[in-house]
Parts: C-alpha cells; sequence; structure tokens
C-alpha cells in the first residue's frame, strides 16, 4: 500500500520507449501517475464513457477554479535561434524574416495588449544569447513591469543563477515545455543548437523554481511521439513537480503542431478525440493544476473545451516579432550563420516571419464576449504581487 506523496520504483511499461538514462523521475509511478494511466485506457475513448470523462472533468474544474477563464497574450520579442528544430518555423537554417524587437519596440507592443484588455503577458523568444542576452531580457522586464502586473517568460532554459535578475525584474512565471520526452523524438527533432541537450531542458522548471519564479509552466508538443507515451512522461513530470516546487503554482499546455516555416508533417498527428480525453484525464487525475490552451486550437475545439478543464487560454494572438503593432519592420534582415544579412532592395514581405499558423484568429473581445455568453468570468490578470512578495524560494 502507498500512501499519496510516496513514490515507488515500477518496471517501465511496455510502450513508454524512454531510455535506462532518463532520469529517474520519468521512469517512477506514483499513484497517481498510475491513476492517470488508468484514465488514458483506450477502452475509455468510446462516446458514452469519454462523456463520463468530461462530466467528472467539468465538476471538478468549477470545484477547483470556478468559472474563471484566465487570459493571456504572447508577445514575441524575437525570432533569432540558434537551435534548428524540425517543426519549428524560427529554426536557424529557415531562410526567414527576422527581427529582435527593441525595448522601446516591446513597450509598445505591450501597450497595445494592455489597451485591448490583456494584464497577462507571456514573452516569447527564440534562443539566441547574441541577440536576446540576459541584460536585454532584463530590460524589457524592468521597462513592462511598470504596467503589467502580470509577466511570464517563454525564452532558452538559463542557469537558475540567470534567471534570479529577471525574477528581480519583475518576471513572475516561467514555461518550459520539454517538446517530447521521448529520447529518441527529441535527438531527430533538434538537430543543432544547445538545445540537442534533453537533460538540461528537463530540468529547467526545477530550476526556475529554485530562482523564485511563481508559477511554472510545462508541456509537450503533441505530434511528435504517441501521445500516451507523451502523456505518461508529462503526468510523471508534473507528479514529480508538485512535489519538488510546491510553492509554485504549476499549469500545463499541450500544444499540438501547426504548420509552420519548413514545412514539417508531425510524425503522430493527434486525432480531436484524443485530444479531448487527455484533457479530461489531465484534470481528473491532476484536480488542481492550471491547464493551457493556445490559439493553435480551432474555435469550435476551444469552445468545446472550455467546460472541460481548460484555465487559462490565449487570445487575439501573434507570433511574429511586432505582430501587434507593426513595430520592428523597418529591421528586417536575415541571419546566416549568427550574422544578420542586409536585403539589398526591400524584404519580399513587409512583418517578420510567425513561428506557426494560428487557428482561432478571434480578437481578445470576442473570446472575452463568448465566455461570458457561456457564463465564464474573463480574468485579464492571475496574479496579485503582494501575495507573491517575500517567497523566493520555492524549495
Ligand atoms: S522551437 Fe524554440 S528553440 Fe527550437 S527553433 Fe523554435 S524558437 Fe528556436
Amino acid at each position: 500500500m502507498i500512501s499519496a506523496g510516496q513514490t515507488e520504483e515500477a518496471a517501465p511499461r511496455p510502450g513508454i520507449n524512454l531510455s535506462p538514462q532518463a532520469s529517474s523521475f520519468l521512469l517512477r509511478d506514483t499513484p497517481r501517475t498510475r491513476r492517470f494511466q488508468e484514465l488514458l485506457a483506450p477502452e475509455l475513448s468510446t462516446s458514452e464513457r469519454l462523456e463520463a470523462l468530461a462530466a467528472k472533468a467539468h465538476r471538478l474544474t468549477l470545484q477547483h477554479f470556478g468559472r474563471a477563464m484566465r487570459l493571456f497574450a504572447p508577445l514575441y520579442l524575437s525570432n533569432e535561434c540558434i537551435n534548428n528544430c524540425k517543426y519549428c518555423g524560427f529554426s536557424r537554417d529557415n531562410p526567414i524574416l527576422r527581427v529582435t524587437l527593441t525595448p522601446e519596440d516591446v513597450e509598445a507592443e505591450a501597450r497595445h495588449l494592455v489597451a485591448e484588455g490583456f494584464r497577462h503577458i507571456l514573452l516569447v523568444a527564440g534562443e539566441h544569447p547574441k541577440f536576446i542576452s540576459n541584460g536585454y531580457l532584463q530590460e524589457v522586464i524592468a521597462r513592462l513591469h511598470r504596467f503589467v502586473p502580470s509577466l511570464s517568460l517563454e525564452v532558452g532554459p538559463m542557469e537558475e543563477e540567470e534567471y534570479r535578475p529577471l525574477v528581480s525584474a519583475g518576471a513572475e512565471g516561467l514555461v518550459v515545455y520539454q517538446e517530447t520526452y521521448n529520447r529518441k523524438a527529441y535527438s531527430e527533432m533538434h538537430t543543432a543548437g544547445p538545445k540537442r541537450d534533453f537533460d538540461w531542458r528537463l530540468a529547467c522548471p526545477e530550476r526556475g523554481a529554485r530562482a523564485g519564479f511563481r508559477r511554472i509552466g510545462i508541456g509537450t508538443l503533441l505530434g511528435l511521439a504517441p501521445w500516451r507515451e507523451e502523456a505518461i512522461a508529462l503526468a510523471r513530470h508534473t507528479d514529480y513537480l508538485l512535489r519538488r516546487a510546491w510553492r509554485a503554482h504549476l499549469t500545463i499546455s499541450l500544444p499540438r503542431l501547426r504548420p509552420a516555416a519548413g514545412g514539417f508533417a508531425p510524425p503522430d498527428p493527434v486525432a480531436d478525440r484524443d485530444f479531448v480525453h487527455l484533457v479530461c484525464a489531465l484534470r481528473i487525475a491532476f484536480p488542481e493544476v492550471g491547464l493551457v490552451l493556445s490559439t493553435r486550437e480551432s474555435p469550435r475545439l476551444r469552445e468545446m473545451l472550455i467546460p472541460l478543464g481548460v484555465t487559462m487560454m490565449s487570445a487575439g494572438s501573434h507570433t511574429e516579432p511586432g505582430g501587434y503593432t507593426g513595430a520592428g519592420q523597418d529591421d528586417l534582415h536575415l541571419t546566416v550563420k549568427g550574422r544578420r544579412v542586409e536585403f539589398i532592395d526591400k524584404p519580399p514581405c513587409t512583418t517578420a516571419t510567425g513561428q506557426f499558423e494560428i487557428a482561432d484568429e478571434r480578437s481578445a473581445a470576442d473570446i472575452a464576449t463568448l465566455l461570458q455568453s457561456k457564463g465564464y468570468d474573463p480574468v485579464w490578470k492571475d496574479w496579485d504581487q503582494a501575495l507573491g512578495k517575500g517567497s523566493a524560494n520555492c524549495f
């Protein structure tokens, strides 16, 4: 008999396909992760049984989160990157239009989002220490922190000590998707750059929590490996972080791969029915964890998922730097082997290339109206900074 919180070693299950060198928590089950695996059983994906799961997920969501739906917007700072990730439009070998916004440009974008109602902004950038240095990030965060109450980062993984000044400057959330927990797929998808180091990335959420981020977001990019395998590894990572980084609020994102520059086709696409099954199983097994849904999903599916466990949605998103205001358009260039290459004539397009195509193009106001029509409260800010003071150490 195992009580809640205890762990026991479990033999790797068939189909998990993780190497023996995988960080031990990815091979370890607890009563919670075992329960999660039962919820993923293919027999539960019939219409009737899926409806029963959905009803339970809905009840638990109301119980833990009420009818609040937190809204946020991504703000892309830069599409420069030193990595090659086969699925991403920003990969370094893609001949795309690149730009890194100046802090002034970023402020213009942020003020636009604030005027739309957002109080929670996710700052996103590719990984390129030359263009997106720590000093740059610190300056941007400090500048925005004056008028944006809630700032999160989705940037290249860093050391704990590198995160601390960013937390001090006003960043409260850190988002790091493992992309895939399958080492073989990870190695095949990440063909160049520091991102090839699976374990460095895997340990990043913990480093972030130790550095003082109040909110930690993890996730898997659905489509890179069989979804049940990914889900089980994600659940084990979640369960581990709930115990190791218990002071940070944990969220899970489930981005499904979308068309992007480079024309990548996902090897293991995830069907809508399986996606719904996964959302319900996560909500039931981890009722206290936030679930994030991006504009990668279609309007129809996003509406269907609202009552089933999603607690946070992006809206009106752009995935190209300068996408909200046109900032940075006068600085478009190519980057070849880390060096800027200017256009002799005009660039072939007036905007920087986006990371991927979005599927739900409705504005933030449209999403807020929709939520209200369904009896939900759109919440534009999800953290009261006063509550965060004096609790930097999350361990
Ligand atoms: S997924 Fe991230 S690290 Fe990989 S190419 Fe895109 S921006 Fe760079």
